[in-house]
């Protein structure tokens, strides 16, 4: 392995790890990264003795010593070096307790320190003594593991599980990202303890949720998630969307499946974390507003409006931030109908106009969400829907490169209707400026001051206002 170790942080431990007479390993990730070609991120060290001692005295034989960040708590020291972050801790054995994932930790052994890692493929450790250096450590048949795309625990899958549930979590997320099979007894296991991850806080779980809607093609964590009834404990609102209702000729999708092909059709268009999660649940109102119609069957109406409603207090139970990313979200969702419907209708400019005010910056990616929203099997449909928003994309560009809509700002302001007017704030402003943005958005105008100015001396007048210096 030693012609892998490319980093010339490596061979720096080394040199400072045999002065001091201890023992130091990479471990970890970046292990399993390289052995599998992707791209490695930070560098875990792990060392016999103190890892916070080594972590400072590596750094400050540097030509220009970074700044070591030492977390006591954790018995752990970090610090940049070459665009990467290294990690050092002190190898360590833990015991846990039934209520906490927080072990009791003692000193330990590198093989109590590989005996507490998550999984095989994740217990791979390379030496950087200068003995051995480059010798790849696997006592756990990781090496074999990561051949045959396994992910295994190295010890007993219950008690890994039981001690931190987190793991289970970890074991779906890395079979999303690497696309690795869970091994038969490692998954059974996450079967039998999926109610510990009730121990596990909210953060952690969306932190992995998140690696999990990253993934090339998240549909393989979530299926996972759901096949071993984590989702329901995690997400119950995504298996709510679950399952086929037919009476008599009339049957309607499964949404949930349907959804999951949505994620995994939009992944390679965005890395935009918040428009994937808009695809997760850009029909998450649907189970609540399902309704069966004798005579045209299954219908779904508002469904819209009740999902982007339940935006806020899914990213609420969730402990998703309620800023601006929720904002977005909610507004995919609200939106997500309206290029379909304008498709299918004889498509007027003011409608084109009224969808573009709305959805401002985000109507890029409000027609890739559409792009990804087409999941038929049937190839006219699909080509008949992909002409369509063909049809809407260009008149979206026709329309604003003529009107400017996007970035809508009103042409006259409310201060200059106070002004010309005399009046205190309150509701006629309101009323006025809505009037102008209405016919602008309705073709009655055109989105210039002076026709704008003029309406609005109109309008004024029929509130019975007059400009106070007799215009
Ligand atoms: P990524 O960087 O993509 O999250 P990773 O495997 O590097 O993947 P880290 O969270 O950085 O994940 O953890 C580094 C290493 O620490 C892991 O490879 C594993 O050996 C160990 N580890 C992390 N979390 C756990 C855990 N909950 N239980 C046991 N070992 C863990």
């Amino acid at each position: 392995m030693q012609e892998s170790l490319k980093h010339p942080v490596f061979k720096i431990i080394s040199r400072i790890a045999a002065k001091e007479g201890i023992q130091a390993f990479v471990i970890g990730g970046y292990v399993r990264d390289l052995l599998i070609g992707r791209p490695s991120k930070d560098i875990d060290i792990v060392v016999t003795g103190g890892g916070i001692e080594l972590a400072r005295k590596v750094a400050a034989s540097m030509k220009h010593p970074p700044e070591v960040s030492v977390f006591k708590n954790f018995g752990t020291a970090m610090f940049r070096y070459e665009g990467v972050e290294i990690e050092f801790v002190g190898a360590r054995r833990e015991s846990y307790n039934r209520d906490s994932r927080n072990p009791v930790v003692e000193n330990g052994t590198l093989d109590d320190d590989r005996m507490r890692r998550d999984f095989t493929i994740n217990a791979l450790a390379v030496s950087l003594n200068e003995d051995d250096y480059g010798q790849l450590i696997d006592s756990f048949d990781g090496m074999q593991d990561l051949q045959s795309q396994i992910i295994r625990t190295p010890l007993s899958p219950d008690a890994t599980f039981s001690d931190d549930p987190l793991r289970m979590m970890r074991a779906i997320r890395f079979a999303s990202q690497i696309g690795f099979h869970i091994h038969p007894d490692t998954f059974a296991a996450i079967v039998r303890n999926r109610e510990r991850i009730s121990i596990i806080s909210k953060e952690r779980i969306v932190d992995e949720l998140h690696k999990i809607i990253l993934s090339e093609r998240p549909s393989v964590g979530f299926q996972l998630l759901d096949l071993s009834g984590l989702l329901d404990l995690i997400f119950p609102e995504l298996t709510a969307m679950k399952g086929v209702e037919k009476r008599g000729k009339y049957a309607h999708k499964d949404v949930f499946l349907h959804s999951l092909q949505v994620l995994d059709n939009i992944a390679p268009h965005t890395d935009n974390l918040w428009l994937r999660w808009a695809a997760l649940v850009h029909d998450i109102g649907k189970p609540a507003t399902k309704r069966f119609q004798p005579d045209t069957g299954w219908t779904f109406h508002g469904h819209e409006f009740t999902g982007a409603n339940m935006i806020p207090s899914l990213f609420r139970t969730l402990k998703l931030p309620l800023n601006e990313s929720m904002k977005y979200v909610r507004k995919l969702v609200l939106l997500h109908l309206r290029p379909i419907v304008l498709a299918e209708d004889v498509v007027t400019d003011s409608a084109v106009r009224r969808l573009l005010f709305e959805a401002g910056d985000d109507i890029d990616d409000l027609m890739l969400l559409c792009d990804a929203d087409i999941t038929s099997k049937n190839a006219d449909k699909i080509y008949r829907y992909r002409q369509n928003y063909e049809l809407v994309r260009r008149k979206l560009k026709e329309i604003e490169e003529k009107d400017a809509i996007r970035n809508f700002q009103p042409p006259v302001s409310g201060d200059e209707i106070i002004a010309t007017f005399g009046i205190p704030p309150g509701r006629e402003i309101g009323i006025i400026k809505n009037a102008i943005k209405d016919a602008i958005l309705d073709s009655i105008i055109p989105n210039e001051y002076q026709a704008a100015r003029t309406f609005m001396l109109q309008k004024a007048a029929e509130l019975g206002l007059q400009p106070v210096s007799g215009e």
